[in-house]
């Protein structure tokens, strides 16, 4: 049974709990109160070798990577009952940690442990397929683990996406080192000690605390890592490219996004006002997914953003800890700085705030913020192309189909997006027009166990959630054998 209030918590490294090696420890603070949490070793080189190390001993050792499938279905699945067991303490943890609304974390967690037990059962249907090959040849594929995967994950959903790179790793047969963000390690140090619980080989399962400058870069460039698979910031996934380029190692990328809501004038505002609200301002809006800009057609623009606010009005920005809250901490001081920077950036550019853009009143120790809308703005201001990753929709109008298509791809990002008309022709055609990695239709919810997700253009490679990362988790082997009753002699020189 994990301690969830320790003011230590140690890393694992072959299933035991080890320090830095220099025995240096860094505070992790609670973005709701700004106070120490606990501490958790800051790992150096000397640690990130030697979660390698264990990691690699591990897979070529065989005892995860050569595991018959269904055993490694049996102990995903245990570590999915042991996530449910201590479902509460986890998602409050989070909330601890992460500073976003616990009723959040409780639905993140609920969704991590679907994806866990969504790759948990495709590890028993890991296969290749067969071709006919010309020339009385057949040809196989086997579809194998890569070796060591190193796992960097962000702080905005830190159990979820850690979960979501762990599973489909797992499934296919690799060991891992996991590196979480700096402001939020606790619940993926508590989920490695509940996989040696479970009773995953040992260093199958590494977590390593530490900066990403030191650690993370150095996990992506150590040549014991066969794959690096990060989310993040797209300016760290240009480093994590180049870092891992050297040798060719593989890389997926889940990365930033500018993604666009487009409401047409025939839409259910009944579902698109209180939806495009949750898409822009859960998790305070530090969500790669944010459907941060809101594309109005002219004719409903104004009663749009009247119903947009009053809806907005109605959110609860407060205590994380309480399960009435919809709208948590931001992660620290100086991002919330950053946010409050860009609300005036774009009221410098002439974009007028219709609510929020303001501390709440009584909050005075957290980073908070009230959700803001920046209206009568265009797709060229700054708060319209750059990623602010807080709780900022800017919404903007537009007059015809064809303006808004172009208006929601002219970004470098293309995670998501959605669309709301009552139109089926258009909703699809859209849908089809759309350059991002999803589209969602009269919905906000953009992934589920078993859905794509990921983007196009520098919103990332590949796709997460899905059978596609289970593929992206493996290397794919051609075997061709002979099957020809003739002996073969290409040279002619037999006898
Ligand atoms: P970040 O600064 O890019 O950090 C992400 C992770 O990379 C952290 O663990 C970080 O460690 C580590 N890191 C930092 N510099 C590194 C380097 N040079 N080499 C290797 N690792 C390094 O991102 P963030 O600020 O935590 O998260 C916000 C960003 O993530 C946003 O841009 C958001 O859109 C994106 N995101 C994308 C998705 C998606 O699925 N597409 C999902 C969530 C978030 P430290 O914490 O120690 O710095
Ligand atoms: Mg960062």
């Amino acid at each position: 049974m994990p301690d969830f209030n320790r003011a230590r918590f140690p890393m694992t490294i072959a299933n035991a709990p080890a320090e830095a090696a220099d025995g240096a420890w860094a505070a992790t603070h609670n973005p709701a109160t700004n106070t120490v949490l606990a501490e958790v070793p800051s790992a150096g080189l000397a640690d990130v070798d030697a979660a390698v190390r264990a990691a690699r001993a591990a897979f070529d050792g065989g005892e995860w990577s050569r595991l018959s499938g269904q055993k490694r279905t049996r102990l995903m699945f245990k570590l999915a009952d042991l996530l449910g067991t201590h479902f509460g303490a986890l998602a409050e943890l989070e909330t601890r940690n992460c500073g976003k609304a616990v009723g959040a974390a409780r639905g993140e967690l609920q969704q991590g442990i679907g994806e866990l037990e969504f790759f948990a059962g495709a590890a028993t249907k890991i296969a290749g397929e067969t071709n006919a090959a010309p020339f009385g040849f057949l040809n196989y594929t086997l579809r194998e683990p890569l070796g060591v995967c190193a796992l960097i994950v962000p702080w905005n959903y830190p159990l979820l996406l850690t979960l979501r790179k762990l599973a489909p790793a797992l499934a296919a047969g690799n060991s891992v080192v996991l590196k979480p963000a700096s402001a939020t390690p606790l619940t993926a140090l508590v989920l490695a000690e509940l996989a040696v619980e479970a009773g995953f080989p040992s260093g199958t399962i590494n977590v390593i605390t530490g900066s990403g400058r030191l650690v993370g870069d150095a996990l992506a460039r150590h040549p014991g890592v066969d794959k690096v698979s990060f989310t993040g910031s797209t300016e760290v996934g240009h480093e994590i490219v180049a870092a891992a380029s050297h040798d060719f190692r593989r890389v997926s990328l889940e990365l930033g996004g500018k993604s666009p809501s487009l409401v047409f004038a025939d839409a259910d505002l009944a579902s698109a006002v209180p939806s495009a609200v949750w898409a822009i301002y859960y998790s305070a809006g530090q969500s790669c997914e944010a459907r941060s800009r809101i594309f109005v057609e002219r004719p409903i623009y104004d009663a749009f953003v009247e119903a947009f606010v009053a809806a907005t009005g109605k959110l609860v920005v407060g205590d994380p800890l309480d399960r009435a809250t919809h709208v948590g901490a931001l992660i620290s001081p100086a991002h919330q700085a950053t946010v409050e920077g860009y609300i005036a950036a774009g009221v410098a550019e002439g974009a007028r705030v219709a609510c929020g853009g303001r501390r709440p009143d009584g909050l005075d120790a957290g980073n908070f913020l009230m959700p803001t809308a920046l209206v009568d703005a265009h797709n060229d201001m700054r708060v319209a192309r750059e990623e602010i990753f807080g709780p900022v929709a800017t919404i903007i109008p537009f007059d015809s189909e064809k303006e808004a298509v172009a208006a929601a791809n002219a970004s470098i990002y293309g995670l998501a997006a959605s669309v709301w008309t009552r139109d089926v022709g258009r909703a699809h055609r859209v849908a089809g027009a759309i350059r991002s990695g999803v589209v969602t239709v009269n919905q906000p919810f953009t992934v589920f166990p078993g859905t794509p997700f990921g983007g196009y253009k520098q919103s990332g490679w590949g796709r997460e959630a899905s059978l596609d990362a289970l593929r992206d988790f493996t290397e794919l082997k051609s075997v061709l054998v002979y099957t020809g009753g003739r002996p073969l002699d290409p040279f002619g020189v037999g006898s």
